[in-house]
């Protein structure tokens, strides 16, 4: 028998405490191993520890150590806690209990070692920020271990850093797919064999051993490269992402009651809300294994029999209008000039403040004299002002919110944006962008009433 293997990511609030543990271990038990499948669990960090590492690193540097200590103590306490409660007082909680110990006390060496040098090395956050993953996955897999009825199927903890190989970009790094599907050759077999695979997100090592790890929230990003490395030794019919949200939503359901999960997305469509602001997860992130052809899901752990949403590169979509997303208070920089000739060196100046700061607007719209941008936040305002400054007239405006829509209909169907624009009924509209990509559509609405608008166009497509 040759298993199929399934990638099965827990971001960190699916593993925060010791419940959230063991019904993440029911999930792959029931959603992971069957009788032709075997997981590779990918898991976050407890939900807040990466960030209690972060503040750990810094706080090693200070000149009094003893705030970093009693961070570790409080770490210590707490996935101790996590285990004993998970695990019960037994021979295996004490295992893990000592391995827990060992990884804080290397934590302990390490924080004395960069408060005598004084200096902070992106290298040393690293081996700082991976520990929480290395702690989460050590009481995972002991979990998993005791819950699964037949003990025959070997539980394995398999070391990140022993197979996903990366740059040595320390705190950024960037996965080498092809060593580490090279590495993974021997987890593929073991798992087509028939073993179930735990193992860390987020963390790596470069090809000399040294642990790396590859930017914040970045433990989707891994699931999706083990995927792909997998796909090349073994069948990969899907990788599950397991959340707090019963995936990619029609709309954000505190604006709309009548919100549901999008069942099947294509990558396109999922990439367009997020950036219009829908927060789910970062598209991009899953990109390579969407690229190769294995399907994405994203599932609610608290919820794990709704069916979430699928995300492929193509969906044949008979539904006209995917989803909705509303972009809160934007900034509004509207540019006027008496000239009725666009002037193409102001536009320069502009584009050249706004290479500077890094924003990127999130809609533009001119016409004959007047130029107007819509930004996520008002970050760029200054930098706009300096690169305008008596050239042309500047008014910086807030009060708006973006709304778009998403949707294969919006190229196909004709008499879409009229049904869009009916049901905006008296609110006021403006800046609309339509065909920048043909499946989207926005436009500047007040933010007073954004959550209306939304809902009257919820109600018209859904
Ligand atoms: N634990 C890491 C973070 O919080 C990675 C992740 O959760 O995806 O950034
Ligand atoms: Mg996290």
């Amino acid at each position: 028998m040759t298993y199929k293997i399934i990638v099965q990511k827990f971001g960190g609030t699916s593993v925060e405490d010791a419940r959230a543990m063991a019904r993440a271990i029911k999930i792959v038990l029931g959603h992971g191993v069957s009788a032709r499948t075997r997981p590779l669990v990918v898991l976050s960090a407890c939900a807040g520890v990466t960030n209690d590492l972060i503040r750990l690193s810094e706080l090693s540097i200070k000149g009094d150590l003893r705030p970093a200590q009693t961070t570790i103590d409080r770490l210590e306490a707490k996935h101790a806690r996590i285990a004993r409660e998970l695990l019960g007082e037994s021979d295996v909680f004490d295992t893990v209990h000592r391995s827990l110990h060992e990884l804080w006390e290397s934590l302990r060496l390490l924080a004395r070692g960069v408060h005598q040098l004084g200096e902070l090395t992106a290298r040393n956050r690293d081996q700082f920020q991976s520990a929480g993953e290395r702690a989460s996955s050590l009481i995972f897999q002991a979990g998993l271990a005791g819950a699964i009825k037949d003990k025959s199927i070997p539980v394995l903890l398999l070391d990140a850093k022993e197979f996903f190989v990366t740059t040595n970009d320390f705190t950024a790094a960037r996965p080498l797919v092809p060593e580490t599907t090279r590495q993974m050759k021997k987890i593929a077999r073991l798992l087509t064999d028939g073993a179930i695979g735990v193992t860390q997100g987020f963390i790596g090592a470069t090809a000399e051993g040294e642990t790396t790890t590859i930017g914040r929230g970045g433990s989707d990003f891994s699931a999706a490269i083990m995927g792909v490395a997998l796909a090349s030794h073994a069948k990969v019919p899907e990788i599950q992402i397991w959340t707090d949200v019963a995936g990619i939503l029609t709309c954000d359901p505190r604006l709309v009651r009548g919100a549901r999960s999008i069942e099947h997305i294509s990558f396109q469509d999922a990439s367009e809300l997020a950036y219009f602001g829908a927060k789910v997860l970062h598209p991009e992130t899953i990109w390579p294994a969407v690229e190769k052809g294995i399907p994405v899901r994203v599932l609610s752990s608290k919820e794990p029999k709704k069916p979430g949403t699928t995300i492929t590169a193509k969906v044949r979509n008979s539904h006209p209008i995917t989803g909705i997303a509303l972009l809160r208070d934007v900034t509004v920089v509207r540019l006027g000039s008496s000239s009725i000739v666009p002037d193409v060196t102001l536009q320069q100046a502009i584009w050249d403040a706004l290479g500077e700061t890094g924003s990127v607007p999130v809609a533009v719209s001119f016409s004959v004299g007047s130029a107007l941008y819509a930004f996520r936040d008002a970050s760029p305002v200054l930098a706009l002002r300096a690169a305008v400054e008596g050239r042309t007239m500047i008014e910086v405006e807030s009060g708006h919110s973006l709304v778009t829509l998403v949707g294969p209909g919006l190229r196909e169907h004709a008499g879409i944006a009229a049904r869009i624009f009916r049901s905006l009924g008296r609110a006021n509209c403006e800046m609309i962008s339509y065909g920048g990509s043909d499946t989207s559509i926005s436009f500047l609405v007040s933010s007073e009433s954004a959550g209306r608008v939304v809902q009257k166009i919820h109600r018209e497509f859904f």
